[in-house]
């Protein structure tokens, strides 16, 4: 087939390569990441000639101009930062807790070198990995040992398959739950090679059903706290205090999934009914086991804290070492924690509770400003302040409803969808909820410092999408 004269007269990829624009990204991308863009856009531009050799021809800057589009939108970290505007503190796909920035130094610290992860200072000897944050989680919470995994899911199946693999693990029907989708508790015991013995109903189990289940397979007694649903009505479940007394008849441990890991009481923001990883061991539960990156605001990790004795045999099973956490993670509980030493700094210094305990007056200011700085552009319809309500968490914590104000944008123009789409393509990107028909921006999950960046984002996009 003879080579139309349009498909000749494409520019070669060296000639382009020349464009004083395109060498100028070649500087700031390399030539691998420009060439591959160049040649993918030529490759269209010659299909779309085959397709239809009519189109127009095209110039060597019109190239060069797409493929510098190409190039900024391929580019783009996947993984980059986002203003959570969607009023979830708690936000699993935004990556949960923010970190103080303490926590954030000690990683710089830590990261860009060599640290003493697995030795001892004093003795020059090998030490444990979790020396870095044992007495502290120690000071914090009480119990006689810790050991830090991954994240929760982790410490819950290193705990079964260490303490009870091929024994049974009771636990009550209405405690089964399921946490973002993939920790299902039946599925999680099954992983850990426990095998699960359910008892009572879902709305109700007494202490008898508990007790009945026992024989020599029980392996241990496991409580779940139900962190996003909640049995209300005619209902009853088994207090920690009976679950230990009764484990105690039959040499058997309680193990204590308490989710969220508060350390701190925080009652005086509304989140009443959290369980504390101090009143559990109180209570007597041999491990308590609680995420670092929910309500303690620190990084993703799974604490297990609790006996000694139970601490040593999880610790040198072997998922152990499949699970354990990185020099990152490390320094960053351990900075997080030292905070919580000193309860007058918590609420200011933990990110995640000064977010939750910001005064609604704040917000409202904060919202109606908002508000005002996007009035009068032509992409916008209209951007309303309103006293709203949101949650703590999306899987984790929804059943802690916490008082809110957000800003309803309806744009002129484009749909929502669309204008929520374009804020999420930005760098940092911005999340809100679609609600009615409009876009709602929450202030409870932006930090102050990023109001300026996001209402100069929105007045960027909402003076074009019109
Ligand atoms: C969130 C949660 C988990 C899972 O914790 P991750 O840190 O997300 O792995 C397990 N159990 C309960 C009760 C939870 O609330």
């Amino acid at each position: 087939m003879p080579m139309s004269s349009e498909l000749r007269n494409i520019p070669a990829v060296n000639e382009l390569l020349q464009h004083p624009l395109l060498v100028e990204l070649i500087q700031l991308h390399g030539p691998q990441v420009v060439t591959r863009h160049l040649r993918q856009h030529l490759d269209l531009l010659r299909n779309q000639l085959l397709a239809d050799p009519e189109q127009p021809a095209t110039t060597s800057d019109a190239i060069v101009i797409e493929v510098i589009e190409r190039v900024g939108k391929g580019e783009l970290p996947s993984l980059r930062p986002v203003i959570n505007a969607t009023g979830i503190l708690l936000h699993t796909g935004l990556g949960r807790a923010p970190l103080a920035t303490e926590a954030c130094e000690a990683i710089q610290q830590i990261a860009r070198g060599y640290a003493s992860v697995e030795v001892d200072l004093e003795s020059g000897k090998r030490s444990q990995r979790v020396t870095a944050v044992e007495s502290l989680i120690l000071r914090l919470v009480g119990g006689e040992a810790a050991a830090v995994v991954n994240n929760n899911a982790g410490a819950t199946v290193l705990a079964l398959a260490a303490l009870a693999a091929n024994r049974e693990v009771i636990v009550s029907r209405g405690q089964l739950v399921e946490i973002g989708g993939s920790f299902r508790m039946p599925d999680v015991m099954a992983a850990s090679g426990a095998i699960m013995r359910e008892v009572g109903t879902t709305n109700k189990t007494h202490l008898e059903d508990y007790r009945r289940a026992i024989n020599d397979q029980t392996g241990a007694l496991v409580r779940v706290h139900t962190s996003n649903y909640r049995i209300e009505g005619f209902s009853q479940s088994v207090s920690l205090e009976q679950l230990v007394s009764l484990a105690g008849e039959h040499g058997l441990p309680v193990i204590d999934d308490i989710g969220s890991g508060a350390l701190y009481d925080y009652a005086e923001f509304g989140i009443g009914d959290e369980p504390l990883a101090a009143r559990s061991l109180e209570a007597g539960a041999d491990i308590v086991l609680f995420s670092g990156d929910k309500l303690l605001g620190g990084p993703q990790c799974g604490i297990l804290v609790g006996r000694a004795d139970l601490i040593k045999t999880i610790s040198s099973h072997p998922l152990m070492r499949a699970l354990r956490v990185d020099k990152i993670t490390l320094a960053a509980l351990a900075a997080t924690l030292r905070i919580y030493q000193d309860p007058a700094a918590v609420a200011e210094r933990i990110p995640l509770l000064r977010l939750l305990s910001a005064p609604l007056a704040v917000l409202q200011e904060r919202a109606e400003t908002l508000a005002g700085q996007l009035e009068g552009l032509d992409g916008l319809e209209a951007a309303e302040p309103q006293l709203d309500s949101t949650f703590l968490g999306g899987g984790s914590v929804p059943t802690q409803k916490i008082e809110t104000w957000s800003v309803a944008i309806s744009p002129a123009g484009c749909s929502v969808d669309e204008l929520a789409s374009l804020l999420r393509k930005g760098n940092p990107a911005i999340m809100g909820r679609v609600h009615q028909d409009r876009l709602v921006l929450d202030m409870r999950s932006v930090f102050p410092e990023q109001d300026e960046l996001l209402a100069g984002i929105l007045r960027q996009i909402l003076s074009t999408a019109g």
